[in-house]
This record gives structure tokens, C-alpha cells and sequence, in this order.
């Protein structure tokens, strides 16, 4: 057999976020040699799962829920999403209709793409994007169409720009608010205007929400663009406990979709998974029902982390630093720099010890960073003077 080659084209187009993973291995080594790495290049939560969610998933173990639960999910955790989204979003949604539970907002990505398109269909994504889109359209046979989000724009995605990018072959835009990797949040005149884009060019919307709780901005309060009028027909809203709770590891996310369309969805999420895990899937309806106050406590810290980095970061010269209004990064601009974004995060690596991503895996051209500021408030402060200090030896 010829192992020369990629087993398949698909494969072969996918780029596997590099980057990323050379810094994470590269940055464990340095630890592995004794060197205090402070990450910054992975956007995962550092705090514990809430403890009753916890509780819970134990409790689900010892009374034996151990099987396949329903396809759609448990119908307790259906109902706890659905009650979140009548608080949160003021939207009614039927938990036995319109909800699927994932394997996490990946799979909830995935199972919308394999379900929407066909070989060929263009999705619309503001760029810079969290880089697993890529990775999910393609398997679904379908293309990604950049839009780029302008830094003058603090990175929110100008709807002027994506109905130019549309063609026959658009099947779907793409929004991520607040967004991965840019931590811009659209406002609702913005959101306001993408959804009559959809409409008048009849398109799916697919509104990646997984840093919903994570808006620092009351200008740009999450809203999410399914309950603006006439968008349920055509939004599928994915979500996730993973950043809300800390709870990446459980892997439990959630679709939630016109009712006509929870039949198809079925079918790729079938064969994608079948069903969430059964026991996580009680910790994450607990955590949902009880742990707000833990999802407060985490945001606040965040809130705090994001100041501390935007005061530092702001402070270096050459940095252009738009403030982030959610998520948990920063996307600052390094191009007034002489040094392009790799060789800026291979050398800051090897020579202070903070690892951290350059634009390009996200779609970003040369000269911008990202930084995951998931680290508690001392780390942040001492990865942005490791930074200063490097910039000032350039
Ligand atoms: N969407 C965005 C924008 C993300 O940043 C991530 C994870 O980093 C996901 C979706 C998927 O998260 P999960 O599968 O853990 O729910």
C-alpha cells in the first residue's frame, strides 16, 4: 500500500490547525526541560466544572444511566437548554422539536454542515475564524468563502461585505458572535442587517453562540439571531457547555433548528455520534439548572484578565490592540513590528517562555497574535511583561 500520500482529497485540503500544535508540543517540551511556559495559545477554560454538575454526573453513574440516551438527548437536558433560552434569548423553543444534544459544539457544527450542503455550496465566514470551520465544511463536501473583518472594525464583520461575497452557490453565512479568535461581539444593528441579508438572498444562518455568557460590553450584550423576526426558519443556534461551565472535557453541546429539520439533522448526527455521553449529559442539565453563580464568578475573572491584558498589551510599541468586548482573546496587530507573526511566536517562545498563536491559522494575513487569556490574573500580567521585554529586545 502507498503511504506516499494523503489517504483522501478531503484530507489532503485540511489544514489541521497548524500552528497551534506545533507551539502546544513545542511549549510542553520546554517544560518537560524545566521552564515555566505561561500557554496562552489554547482556548481552555483553567477552571474546575462546577462542582454540583459534578455531583451530578456521579449520582447519574451510580443510579446506572449508562446506556444511549435518546438521539435528541435526554429530554431533562432539553428542557434545561430550552428554559436557558426563554431567560437568555427570550426565544420558545420546544425542547422535543427543535433541540438536538452533541458531542460538544464541534460535532454541532459538523452534523449542521453535513445536513445543509451539498458538494460545492458556499459557506460565508467572517475571517479570522475559529479554524475547525474549515475543517467541517470541507468534510461536508462544501467551501468556505472568506470575508474579512477589519481591524478599523475592531473585527466585527461588516454585513456591506458579506452580501458581496454572495454567489448562486451560497448555501450559508456563517457568524460567530462573541467570536473565536477576535473576541469581537456584533451589534444588533449589525445582526440586524446579516439577517436581512439572509432572508433576501434566502440563506441558512448558522450562529456558532459558544461564548455566549462571555460579553464584557453593555453595548454588545450576545444576542442571539434566531429570535430577531423571521429567523428561526432558517437559523440553526449550536452551543455548548464547554466554555460556559468549564466543562470541555464533558463534551456536551447542543443545535437548536427549525423543527422541520430536526429529522435530517438526526440522520448526520447519527451517524456522526449517535448520542452525547449519557452521564455528562446530567451534569450539564445540573449545571445549566444550578451553577450560574460559578459561570459569574468565571466571568468576572475573565473581565479581569481581558483589563489586564489590554492595559499591558496597549502600553508596547508597535502593538495595535483592538479591545476585545467577548470571548476569552485578544487579537492584537503586530504589523508595525519588523517581524513577521511565526518568527514572533517561535521567539517569544523559546526566549521568554509564553506561548501564544500567530493570525494565520486563523485566516488572519501576517502581523497579527492571538492570545488566549485562560490563565489566572498573575500569569497574564507576567506573560504580558515577558512580551514587553521582548518586543524592547527587537
Ligand atoms: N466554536 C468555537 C468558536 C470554538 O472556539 C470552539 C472551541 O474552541 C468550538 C466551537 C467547539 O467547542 P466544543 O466542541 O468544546 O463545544
Amino acid at each position: 500500500m502507498d503511504h506516499s500520500k494523503p489517504p483522501c482529497e478531503k484530507i489532503a485540503a485540511m489544514s489541521f490547525v497548524a500552528g497551534i500544535r506545533e507551539i502546544l508540543a513545542r511549549a510542553e517540551e520546554l517544560e518537560r526541560e524545566g521552564h515555566h511556559v505561561i500557554h496562552l495559545e489554547i482556548g481552555r477554560p483553567d477552571f474546575d466544572s462546577p462542582e454540583r454538575a459534578k455531583r451530578a454526573a456521579i449520582r447519574a453513574l451510580e443510579d446506572g444511566h449508562v446506556h444511549y440516551t435518546d438521539m435528541s438527548g435526554t429530554i431533562e437536558l432539553r428542557e434545561a437548554i430550552a428554559a436557558k433560552f426563554k431567560r437568555d434569548a427570550g426565544m420558545i423553543v420546544d425542547p422535543k422539536t427543535e433541540i438536538i444534544v452533541t458531542l460538544g459544539g464541534g460535532e454541532a457544527l459538523l452534523t449542521v454542515m453535513l445536513t445543509t450542503l451539498n458538494d460545492g455550496d458556499e459557506v460565508i465566514v467572517p475571517t479570522p475564524f475559529f479554524p475547525v470551520y474549515e475543517e467541517h465544511i470541507i468534510l461536508a463536501g462544501g467551501k468556505l468563502v472568506k470575508v474579512p473583518c477589519k481591524i478599523e472594525n475592531d473585527f466585527r464583520p461588516d454585513p456591506k461585505d458579506i452580501e458581496r461575497a454572495i454567489t448562486p452557490k451560497t448555501r450559508m453565512i456563517l457568524i460567530n458572535t462573541p467570536n473565536n479568535p477576535t473576541g469581537a461581539s456584533s451589534t444588533r444593528e449589525e445582526l440586524e442587517a446579516i439577517a436581512e441579508i439572509a432572508k433576501k438572498h434566502d440563506l441558512y444562518v448558522l450562529s456558532d453562540e459558544c461564548y455566549e455568557y462571555f460579553a464584557y460590553d453593555p453595548k454588545t450584550p450576545h444576542i442571539s439571531i434566531a429570535s430577531l423576526p423571521g429567523m428561526r426558519e432558517r437559523t440553526f443556534t449550536i452551543s455548548s457547555s464547554s466554555k460556559t461551565f468549564s466543562m470541555t472535557g464533558w463534551r456536551v453541546g447542543w443545535i437548536v433548528a427549525p423543527p422541520e429539520m430536526k429529522k435530517y439533522l438526526l440522520k448526520s448526527h447519527q451517524a456522526a455520534g449517535t448520542c452525547a455521553n449519557t452521564f455528562a449529559q446530567y451534569g450539564v442539565a445540573e449545571a445549566l439548572l444550578t451553577c450560574w453563580d460559578d459561570v459569574h464568578r468565571m466571568i468576572e475573572h475573565y473581565r479581569a484578565r481581558r483589563d489586564i491584558m489590554v492595559e499591558h498589551l496597549s502600553r508596547i510599541p508597535g502593538f495595535e490592540v483592538p479591545v476585545p468586548s467577548g470571548a476569552f482573546y485578544i487579537f492584537p496587530s503586530i504589523q508595525r513590528l519588523k517581524i513577521g507573526s511565526f518568527e514572533f511566536a517561535e521567539r517569544i517562545l523559546e526566549e521568554h517562555h509564553v506561548a501564544l498563536t500567530p493570525g494565520q491559522p486563523f485566516g488572519a494575513p501576517d502581523g497579527f497574535l492571538r492570545l488566549a487569556y485562560c490563565r489566572p490574573e498573575d500569569e497574564i500580567g507576567e506573560a504580558a511583561d515577558r512580551i514587553e521585554k521582548f518586543v524592547k529586545s527587537l
